[in-house]
């Protein structure tokens, strides 16, 4: 019965979005961020209501008009001159807030993503529309009339008052190139011994570089770069064998292109029990090392000193054993005890770095699957770079 339960609760994926309070940006009442000169209006205030964003909309611009510094500046003629306001989507506040704006002469641009009150026009068929609350008369000319009350009448309303001024919006995504990688965390299933592992690699954000230095890695399947960062970088290096992931991560941090991450773990990641490197474990493996060593060394020992530089080194090895100790699972996967013995003997000789994946290994070997769940359930070895 409980878990029955605990199976449909999953189905209504009550764990999504995780149980998190969504971080709104900071910002006054008036709009005001502690950004200088940059205001925000409509759901990003924190109230998803379309009064609420027409209102906010046009108060922001009233705010921005009512700010001596702004009052003052200067302002050339000719068309090249600068712009007095650039708004970011033309949603309801958008909207409102270059209503607002063009009936004080200001010279604006209104730059859209995919269309005009896009969120609205995506609203399903007939959906009826609440304009709460009933008393409130948003500040500004975007008003909603009873017309508004099912979506059809609401997107023709908003449309005919953006057509009406003549506020077109110019096509075109806002994107901050400083923030390029967004990744989250992933949760591992362990197919062979049957458990979830939780992530355990931590979040950073912004500037990844020195983090990635100390052994830090994303997952390559969790992860979204816009091309152009990728083609600036050059890509992947295709002269490494393994570790293309961790590489580029490094490339592009030392580009200077930040890293964001979204908190839940929405990707999984499943270990069938295979290794990961096809052939030619050794060699592929001292190859990635030496060709990590000859691109990143320098810049690891130059920021974290010799001692950080060898912890570095000792973690590239570690990639190693790892892969050795993917070797012996797949081997007691086909039953092969000899050839996973084979691998014990050859994480033996990496001992002491090896030692945690040398205890694992000759549990699996010598006791077998029920051995091998057993000790699993201690602490996984710590994952470095991977090739997921
Ligand atoms: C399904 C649904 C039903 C709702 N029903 C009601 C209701 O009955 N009553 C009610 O009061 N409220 C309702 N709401 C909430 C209401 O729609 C929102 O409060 C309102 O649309 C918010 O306006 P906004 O301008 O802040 O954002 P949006 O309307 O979402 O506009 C944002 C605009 O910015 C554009 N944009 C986004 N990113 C970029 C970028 N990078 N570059 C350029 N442009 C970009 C988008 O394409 C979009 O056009 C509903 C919302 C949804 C989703």
């Amino acid at each position: 019965m409980f878990s029955w339960l605990v199976r449909y609760a999953r189905w209504l994926h009550t764990g999504w979005p995780a149980g998190l309070v969504e971080k709104t940006p900071f910002a006054a009442e008036d709009g005001a961020t502690n950004v200088a000169g940059l205001y925000i209006a409509g759901d990003l205030t924190g109230i998803p209501l379309l009064k609420f964003s027409s209102d906010t909309g046009a108060r922001a611009v009233r705010t921005i008009l009512a700010d001596p510094a702004f009052g003052s500046r200067e302002r050339p003629d000719g068309k090249d001159a600068p712009l007095d306001l650039v708004i970011l989507g033309a949603g309801v506040a958008g909207m409102a807030a270059a209503l607002e704006a063009q009936k004080h002469g200001l010279r604006f641009e209104i730059i859209e993503a995919v269309e005009p009150f896009s969120t609205i026009v995506n609203f399903p068929k007939r959906k009826p529309i609440y304009t709460y609350p009933t008393g409130m008369t948003p500040a500004g000319d975007l008003q909603f009339t009873s017309r508004s009350s099912v979506k059809e009448g609401l997107v023709e309303e908003l449309q005919e008052i953006a057509a009406l001024r003549g506020v077109r919006p110019r096509l075109a995504r806002c994107e901050n190139p400083s923030s390029t990688v967004v990744y989250c965390p992933f949760e591992t299933h362990d197919d062979v011994a049957g458990r979830r592992i939780p992530n355990r690699r931590p979040i950073h954000e912004g500037d990844v570089l020195g983090p990635l230095l100390r052994g830090w890695n994303v997952a390559t399947s969790s992860a979204i770069v816009p091309r152009a960062a990728l083609a600036r970088v050059g890509g992947f290096d295709e002269r490494l064998p393994a570790a293309h992931d961790y590489d580029l991560w490094l490339c592009l941090a030392r580009a200077g292109f930040r890293f964001a991450a979204v908190p839940d773990a929405l990707v999984i990641r499943h270990d069938h029990g295979e290794a990961r490197i096809s052939a030619d474990l050794e060699a592929r493996s001292e190859g990635t090392i030496a060709r990590l060593d000859d691109k990143w060394g320098g810049l690891v020992r130059e920021q974290l000193g010799q001692r950080g530089y060898e912890r570095w080194r000792a973690l590239c090895r570690g990639y190693v054993h790892s892969m050795r100790f993917a070797r012996i699972r797949s081997a007691m996967m086909r039953g092969d005890r000899a050839a996973a013995w084979g691998h014990c003997r050859a994480l033996a000789r990496g001992l002491p770095g090896s030692g945690r994946y040398l205890v694992r290994g000759v549990a699996l070997t010598l006791l077998g699957w029920r051995g091998y769940r057993t000790v699993a359930r201690l602490r996984a070895p710590r994952e470095f770079i991977s090739d997921a």
